[in-house]
């Protein structure tokens, strides 16, 4: 990375936290009928690269509230913490935000499981599980997603043995078209239920979720910088397995990977030094940001110090609250045999990519049985691309991308940015029909539907 991409990164950054500050992204609430409140309301994604296309964004405060609002609107569209880079949750008449809803409704500590409403984040949830002995199997790099909206688009983090983010929802509640309140779990409807969770926002609005949860524990964070790809691609499974859960880094523009980050679970009071030296990589002397150039401030703790699970899961700390970042985010998931020849095909885009690249990433995701599921029957590697924000150049690259990893079938991120057509997507998605039946037995009107979900799920062009 040159001197000068990397100080217009540091602007960018700077830029990005006045914006915040000025609190420029403010615009008025307008209401849609009589039960929506008059509010402040942020109308942009998290990134600013999308204004969503309604004014009407209501905010219920009781589950009754929000009946009464589906029932009324013609058409709605769930939104969560507004992190999806696409208009997944866009809507041209009605957003929904269950944010007021956002408390803990039980924790069953026979069952090991935890019932919350739909709009809390997990920033919100993991202390009030850790202060009470218990954990969540994983997380996504950033805390500040809700946990309705992660589950809906598939949200992951990274561990060969561990499963998306959504694999620990046990049960749901949501509110149909009708306004009805409708209750789906694993045990009871399983077969529903598989294509309820990821359910891209299709269903209804979810007022509650039921998660797994286990008994809390401690977690080291090691970073190597500078691992030969040769022995990326000699050693991948042992790589990747190194720890719970391994983070690759890269700007792929030499034959090293910049950087990986290895979380491993440990006892209490785990001492032991890292070694020095991890498959020709080295060890970092000090906490890295995963783009070398920007501080590492606002990471999680590194250097093998312990921590608690929700401290060294996440990439970046959850007292850090970006509400908005300029970037954006692709990424495509590739079942995991083929891995390494992905990955060597990606690097060949190493030009392409290099002047709208800040950092790749690349982890593993094991396999579900979710319907929508980009893991669905099958363990994954995803390779992700955090990128400038230039939609133009973004679009020309992405079709370059897909092209390369179309051997091995990618899926994209439901919840990110991609190009591949309504067709080719909806060819890698076999329970696509049943989806479809789904939706349409709790929305047969569309009221849910957004232009996304007709583009990409109903349509029939090409
Ligand atoms: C900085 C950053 C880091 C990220 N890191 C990761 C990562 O590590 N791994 C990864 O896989 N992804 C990652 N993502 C992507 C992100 O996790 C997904 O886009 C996720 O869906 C965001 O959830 P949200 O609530 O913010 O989404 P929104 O954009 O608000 O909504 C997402 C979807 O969920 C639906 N939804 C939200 N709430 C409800 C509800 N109550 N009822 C029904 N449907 C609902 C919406 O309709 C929409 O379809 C990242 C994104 C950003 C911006």
């Amino acid at each position: 990375m040159s001197p000068k991409r990397s100080g217009m990164k540091k602007r960018t950054f700077l830029k990005t936290s006045s914006m915040l500050m000025a609190g420029s992204l403010l615009a008025p609430l307008v209401s849609c009928n009589s039960s929506s409140q008059k509010e402040k309301a942020v109308r942009t994604n998290w990134a600013g690269n999308l204004e969503y296309s309604t004014e009407n964004l209501h905010l219920p405060k009781s589950v009754e509230e929000l009946q009464q609002m589906v029932k009324d609107c013609d058409k709605a569209r769930a939104l969560g913490t507004r992190h999806c880079f696409n208009t997944i949750a866009d809507s041209n008449d009605n957003q929904i935000s269950v944010q007021h809803l956002n408390q803990v409704v039980s924790l069953d500590e026979q069952a090991s499981t935890v019932t919350i409403e739909a709009g809390m984040s997990y920033g919100q949830l993991c202390p009030y599980l850790h202060e009470r002995g218990f954990a969540l199997h994983n997380l996504a790099s950033l805390p500040h997603i809700s946990v309705a909206g992660a589950c809906a688009t598939a949200t992951h983090g990274s561990g060969m043995r561990n499963g998306n983010l959504a694999t620990v929802v046990t049960a749901l509640e949501f509110i149909d078209a009708n306004g009805a309140l409708i209750t789906l779990s694993r045990k009871t409807d399983p077969e529903k239920f598989r294509g309820a969770v990821v359910n891209l926002g299709g269903l209804g609005v979810l007022t509650k979720l039921t998660l797994a949860i286990q008994p809390a524990f401690q977690m080291r964070q090691d970073v190597y910088q500078f691992l030969p790809l040769s022995q990326l691609e000699e050693n991948f499974e042992e790589i990747m397995s190194s720890g719970y859960s391994v983070s690759l880094f890269t700007d792929w523009q030499t034959d090293k990977v910049n950087q990986v980050w290895i979380k491993r679970r440990i006892e209490e009071n785990d001492t032991e030094k890292a070694a020095p030296t991890f498959f020709g990589a080295s060890l970092a002397t000090k906490n890295i940001h995963p783009i070398v150039e920007l501080s590492a401030e606002n990471c999680t703790e590194q250097m093998g110090v312990p921590g608690p699970w929700h401290e060294r899961l996440p990439h970046f700390r959850m007292n850090f609250t970006p509400s908005s970042g300029k970037e954006l985010q692709t990424e495509y998931f590739v079942p995991r045999q083929h891995a390494v020849e992905a990955i060597r095909a990606v690097s060949q885009l190493k030009d392409q990519l290099g002047p709208l690249l800040m950092i790749s990433e690349i982890r593993a995701i094991d396999a579900d049985d979710f319907w929508m599921s980009p893991c669905y029957q099958q363990p994954c590697i995803a390779i992700h691309f955090t990128c400038e924000q230039n939609k133009e150049l973004l679009q020309q690259v992405m079709p370059m991308i897909e092209q390369a990893l179309q051997p091995y079938e990618a899926r994209p991120h439901w919840g990110k940015m991609f190009a591949m057509s309504p067709t080719r997507l909806q060819s890698l998605y076999q329970k696509l029909p049943d989806f479809k039946a789904l939706l349409m037995e709790y929305d047969p009107q569309g009221k849910f539907r957004n232009d996304f979900m007709q583009h990409y799920i109903f349509s029939s062009e090409t």
